[in-house]
């Protein structure tokens, strides 16, 4: 087990969490989780403080010598869920919830900011600990960051997530794909209202959208090709009053994820041309209005590389694990499209444990030793 990270500095950690952890705040609201990161950095020695926008919180540690700038990020906000944890420290809102483990990232690199505090001599360059707010809410804290300047002279950037169906404390940090892009798609199709028993006299949207929803289907298995991946759901269906009623018309909406952005333009392309040709089809229209949400996160390879080097170096080889990215989105993308990056999984649970966003949601807090000796190691490696 890491040297790096003492005792102390893992319950430190731990306290800091669960107070995060009990006063959550929604994307964009984070005003007393900004405060209390704020107090925090302001506790340790020789930060400067930032607050780029007001609810975030921005540090930069400068090293003995001049260097390389590194900057290391974590994200702040909860998400809106009624916590069911059953925990000592549970939710104190009623509605709002640490269910995705922000509050575990903020604790880690509150603890790599105060032990690289104590190492400033062995640094040539600078760190910037970057606290986002605003990670699970489009279009996301990361780009008003960015916007703001905090990534200007960045070399290197570098996040974690913890995953709470991974092993405690193993990580993985893939080259290339890490997350999908995520967009998302709303759609109405129009027919013609009417008798349920005179389809004749109306133009039924209900079936014209049945054909469009599966002939959808037909984009990812029948266009995409099968070595890339993409992923587009329907999640939501809205139609009618009434049995004996044919509605004016059905609003549909979902998703599409891709790490290609030729795959992500051709979903798009895709979608709009199944909606038009089968409404034209069946003599309806259609309106279509497509978001284009968080792009991928893909890893840099000598940014992976460095990861996972500072990774074997202080927890061993056998704390490195393999994994596949994941449809889900990021808006770590943001900071790579300014600087090559890595966005690494620290484990912080069990395979059958409980999904993120799920009101019983928890993470092993074994896990902040792991994540925090690879952000120092990082950081020492990086900046000798
Ligand atoms: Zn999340
Ligand atoms: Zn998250």
């Amino acid at each position: 087990m890491s040297a790096l990270v003492t005792a102390e500095l893992e319950q430190e950690a731990i306290a800091w969490r669960r107070h995060l952890h009990a006063h959550p705040e929604l994307s964009f609201e984070e005003v007393e989780t900004s405060l209390y990161v704020e107090e925090t950095l302001r506790s340790f020695d020789g930060l400067e403080l930032d607050r780029p926008v007001a609810t975030a919180v921005v540090a930069t540690l400068r090293g003995a010598r001049p260097g390389r700038v590194l900057a290391l990020r974590a994200d702040i906000d909860a998400l809106p869920i009624e916590e069911e944890s059953g925990l000592e420290f549970a939710s104190t809102r009623p509605g709002v919830m640490h269910a995705c483990g922000h509050d575990g990232h903020t604790a880690m690199l509150l603890g790599a900011a105060k032990a690289l505090c104590a190492r400033r001599d062995e640094l040539s360059g600078e760190v910037r600990f970057v606290f986002q707010h605003a990670e699970e809410k489009p279009p996301g804290g990361a780009c008003q960051l960015v916007e703001a300047g905090v990534m200007d002279g960045v070399e290197l950037v570098v996040g974690a997530h913890l995953a709470a169906m991974k092993d405690v404390g193993k990580i993985g940090c893939p080259v290339g794909p890490m997350a999908a892009a995520a967009d998302t798609f709303s759609a109405e199709i129009h027919g013609r209202g009417g008798h349920a028993a005179a389809p004749h006299r109306a133009l039924d949207p209900v079936v014209v959208a049945a054909q469009a929803i599966t002939n959808a289907q037909h984009l990812v298995s029948r266009t995409v090709d099968p070595i890339k991946s993409a992923v587009v759901s329907i999640t939501r269906i809205h139609a009618g009053t009434a049995d004996n009623i044919i509605p004016e018309a059905v609003q549909l909406g979902g998703t599409v994820r891709t790490f290609d952005p030729e795959v992500r333009a051709e979903m798009r392309e895709g979608l709009e041309r199944v909606l038009r040709g089968v409404t034209e089809a069946h003599g309806a229209s259609y309106t279509f209005a497509y978001e284009e949400g968080y792009a991928a996160v893909i890893n840099d390879e000598t940014a992976a590389e460095t990861v996972l080097a500072a990774a074997r170096s202080e927890l061993g080889d056998d704390a490195i694990m393999d994994v596949e990215p994941i449809m889900g989105g990021e808006d770590f993308s943001a900071y790579l499209e300014k600087a090559p990056g890595a966005f690494f999984w620290v484990g912080a649970g069990r395979e059958d444990g409980v999904p993120h966003h799920h009101p019983r949601f928890t993470i092993d807090e074994a896990a902040f030793r792991s994540g925090i000796a690879v952000f120092i190691r990082t950081a020492l490696d990086y900046l000798a």
